[in-house]
């Protein structure tokens, strides 16, 4: 027998309504990319949206054409991420930071049929354009520079939407979204999100023990909205109708601090890289920054060392350690202390908050060892599979990739990782990253969370080399903090108290800066090619 309810289809379309009736004065504060701040109100959001997807109707778009965008974070995009997928269109963001080639051959494999694009961005535009083919171009004006004669303004297209809006039908299930993975594994690979995905996506982000994003909220995307949806936030603060501050591309410490001062901002993610700055800044100027209130922070992306939990806490910014990937939306984990856990003591609790976190309502994980699912002991390793109603069940137009997914529907990871006996996830490493030495494996997560306990390290990068007995043996290359000393003995000495003889690294290298990805995170890539041919006796 079914149930006696309605069968309401979960989409974008419900959220976007709310935020227009009841939080229409509720502000939407974007970093422009002059340094100056914009300010509109989510009924700015809410009418120019819907005007945008009145346009993209008029002007042809067909249930399921692609629309990319082009653009940082502001309210722009915004509408573009509420507008675009009301309309039946797919909002396809862009990641700003890739390769021209690589970025040409993402457009042209999802077939993209508009795009949006910042005026300060047209230069990206240009790099690609010999090798795209845009049916239109819309350049949104920050006043920076004048729209080229191949491309329209924004403002005239929105403009030129005269009547009311008229919601199409929507399926819960049609693509709202689009990401490529950002391609360090690889060949980028297109994920689609559908509408449900994101609805219970955002529904989790306000959970207490997830974000616990709510209305009373100050909420500030520090992650890209080119990449993963800016981990779903825009969505989630849209629904609850909470104040969002969007950062523009001035990720910088300095000017991230200013606006959570400034904007009275209670919650922003991020990957550890930026909160790394932000602790050092906070740390190297004292009494700068007058904030009072407790900031949460969502943090994950790459591991959160527990320096920084603990450095952070000391300012009063808390932060929760999540994990997730572009195939879950990305939000799949995060690290709370369970109540149950609450006694134990300080150190413990920092140990837990260092662990990726108990898997998110409906996300299942589990850890396939050599043979078959490893026991929940914090010891037993193998490759992470989850599955849950916001994980892909497959790549766009990449029957080739099928083999990421088991027989049995979960979906491989390439994380290693450990789930102990309360269930909370450990990332090990990436795989192609752990470091395999005369047979046996070595975390480089491990290692570089011990070197960043040291107070005289910011970032800490251990990478596996080739080595003529052990076939690879572990190197750190480590960026000291702003006017700090530390030698390798010291180091060295650190790690001999956590780690046996032949875990630790054979040498100890000090840089100006370690290379990161488009997104932020430790490209060990580069740091494997740059070191492929190091001499060991040296
Ligand atoms: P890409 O796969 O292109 O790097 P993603 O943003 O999808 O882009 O990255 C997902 C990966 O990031 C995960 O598979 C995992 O390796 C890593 N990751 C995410 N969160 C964490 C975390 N908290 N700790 C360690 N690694 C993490």
């Amino acid at each position: 027998m079914l149930g006696t309810m309605m069968n309401f289809p979960l989409t974008l379309a419900p959220i976007l309504e709310r935020a227009g009736k009841l939080f229409s004065k509720v502000e939407v504060v974007s970093r422009l990319p002059g340094l100056g701040l914009g300010r509109c109100k989510y009924g700015d959001i809410y009418r120019r949206a819907r005007q945008l997807a009145h346009a993209l109707q008029l002007a042809g778009l067909k249930p399921g054409d692609r629309v990319a965008t082009l653009m940082w974070n502001h309210a722009q995009h915004v509408e573009a991420y509420f507008g675009i997928p009301v309309a039946g269109g797919i909002l396809h963001t862009l990641n700003l930071r890739l390769h021209a080639n690589e970025l040409a051959y993402i457009v042209t494999h999802a077939r993209d049929r508009y795009l949006i694009v910042d005026d300060v961005l047209l230069p990206v535009y240009e790099s690609i354009r010999s090798q795209v083919d845009f049916e239109r171009v819309l350049v949104v004006p920050h006043g920076h520079v004048s729209v080229p004669n191949n491309c329209e303004n924004y403002e005239d297209f929105l403009a030129g939407a005269i009547g009311d809006f008229i919601y199409p039908d929507l399926d819960e299930n049609q693509a709202a979204t689009m990401c490529f993975t950002s391609g360090t594994t690889g060949k980028p690979k297109g994920v689609l999100y559908s509408h449900r995905a994101l609805v219970l996506h955002s529904l989790n982000e306000c959970a207490a023990d997830s974000f616990c994003l709510s209305q009373n909220d100050v909420a500030l995307p520090g992650s890209s909205m080119f990449h993963a949806n800016a981990w779903g936030i825009p969505f989630t603060a849209t629904m609850v109708g909470a104040k969002m501050v969007l950062p523009g591309p001035h990720l910088d410490p300095e000017s991230l601090l200013d606006l959570i001062e400034g904007e009275s901002v209670t919650f922003a993610a991020g990957v550890p890289t930026l909160w790394l700055g932000v602790l050092a800044a906070l740390e190297n100027h004292p009494g700068r920054w007058n904030i009072s209130w407790t900031v949460r922070i969502g943090a994950g992306g790459s591991a959160v060392p527990e320096s920084l939990l603990r450095g952070l806490d000391r300012f009063g910014f808390h932060i929760t350690h999540l994990w997730g990937m572009t195939e879950t939306a990305p939000l799949a984990s995060t690290g709370f202390v369970k109540s149950t856990l609450a006694q134990c003591g300080e150190d413990h609790q920092y140990k837990i908050r260092g662990k990726q976190g108990i898997p998110s309502p409906f996300v299942e994980l589990r850890v396939m060892g050599p043979s078959g699912e490893a026991p929940w002991d914090g010891v037993s390793y193998g490759e992470l599979e989850v599955r849950g109603p916001w994980v892909a069940a497959s790549y766009f137009e990449s029957p080739e990739t099928c083999d990421r997914w088991t027989d049995d529907g979960w979906f491989k990871t390439g994380d290693i990782a450990t789930i102990d006996s309360e269930g909370y996830l450990k990332i090990v490493d990436r795989s192609k990253d752990l470091i395999k030495s005369g047979g046996e494996w070595i975390s480089s997560v491990d290692i570089e969370n011990a070197l960043m306990a040291h107070p005289a390290v910011r970032e800490a990068a251990v990478i596996g080399v080739p080595h003529p007995k052990w076939q690879e043996r572990p190197l750190a290359i480590m960026v000291r903090k702003e006017g700090m000393e530390v030698q390798a003995d010291e180091l060295r000495a650190l790690l001999a108290a956590q780690f046996a003889k032949w875990q630790m690294p054979d040498a100890f290298l000090f840089t100006n800066e370690l290379p990161h990805t488009s997104v932020g995170k430790l490209l060990k890539l580069e740091l494997r090619q740059q070191y492929a041919n190091w001499k060991w006796d040296q």
